[in-house]
């Protein structure tokens, strides 16, 4: 096999639940993700060395060095595997770069995928999850896909069950937020403000309107605790939530560490008329509309 292209969604977090500072730097984290039908694709084509091209709209904000997630996995991969594979990656992007949607990541679970592919290793998805996890935080949701809740900094995974097909419109900014920024301005505001930081819990309501495939229930169970210091460090973003919400969105939210915004719709038709009155309002550098849940890496 000289050349495998994996197509890889990406995801939006429904409940993002951040603990309180731990002495690792790192937060407890209680993560609803949700993969949804903006997809990267991934062609890795053997190669002796090691690179990657990046394509598509914000591809030049993309690193094409050893900095590149997907490059950093596959590099992980030949290390577990004990051999010195090389390969070309080729990423077309499609999910906004540092738009708080795990775009890096899902090109990192989908080069492992393909490379597992490509260099014949055939390891089960047990040892990618390994390395995954070691890749980063929303590695290994990109690699399960679906719906699932995160625990720990997000890599310890439970799938759930869901009742059907929820639509999104996505709103794009300009220029993308810095996850770290983003995470130490939401330590900044507590401490100010010196509030009571709760253990992260998955929200049983928010888990039961899954399961039931009700958009209405789980639009207002959609919650995020980045949001204010993503909302503090882009203040256009207020404005953004406020006329998805004035435009009828069943639920509205910031995507992870953002810019993205993320607004529920009740059908697929609905979706399409939010997306129109987003566009219209000039809120948002592109709009985009989308279902969920999609499966994770997919060989095409
Ligand atoms: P998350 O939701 O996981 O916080 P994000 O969606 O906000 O992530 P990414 O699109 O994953 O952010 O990109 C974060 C940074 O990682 C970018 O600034 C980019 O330069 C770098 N990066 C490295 N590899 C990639 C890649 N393959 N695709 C996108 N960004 C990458």
């Amino acid at each position: 096999m000289n050349s495998v292209t994996v197509r890889v969604p990406a995801k939006v977090n429904l409940q993002l639940a951040v603990g309180p500072l731990r002495d690792d730097g790192y937060h407890d984290l209680v993560n609803v993700f949700h993969a949804v039908s903006i997809f990267d694709e991934v062609t890795a084509t053997a190669e002796t060395g090691m690179s990657v091209r990046v394509e598509g709209e914000s591809a030049d904000q993309v690193p094409e060095d050893g900095d590149n997630l997907a490059i950093q996995a596959a590099l992980a991969l030949a290390r577990h595997a004990g051999r010195s594979y090389g390969v070309n990656l080729i990423i077309r992007k499609a999910i906004p770069v540092a738009g708080g949607m795990a775009g890096g990541s899902a090109d990192a679970a989908a080069a492992l995928v393909a490379c597992n592919e490509l260099w014949g290793l055939g390891l089960p998805v047990e040892d990618l999850m390994e390395i995954a996890a070691d890749l980063g935080s929303d590695v290994p949701f990109a690699l399960l896909g679906g719906t699932a809740v995160g625990t720990g900094r997000g890599e310890r995974l439970t799938p759930l069950e869901v009742g059907g097909r929820f639509h999104w419109v996505f709103a794009l900014a300009d220029g993308g937020l810095s996850t770290a920024k983003v995470y130490a301005e939401c330590d900044r505001m507590r401490e100010a403000t010196g509030e009571e930081i709760a253990w992260p819990r998955a929200a049983d309501p928010l888990l039961a309107a899954l399961r039931r495939g009700d958009a209405k229930a789980l639009g207002s169970e959609l919650a995020n605790d980045l949001q204010p210091a993503a909302v503090m460090l882009r203040r256009s973003l207020a404005r953004t939530l406020e006329t998805g919400r004035e435009q009828g969105a069943v639920g509205t939210l910031v995507s992870g560490s953002g810019p993205t915004c993320a607004f529920l719709a009740e059908s697929e038709a609905h979706a399409g008329e939010l997306a129109l009155s987003l566009k219209a309002a000039g809120v948002a550098r592109d709009v985009i509309t989308a279902y969920g849940p999609v499966p994770g890496p997919t060989v095409v």
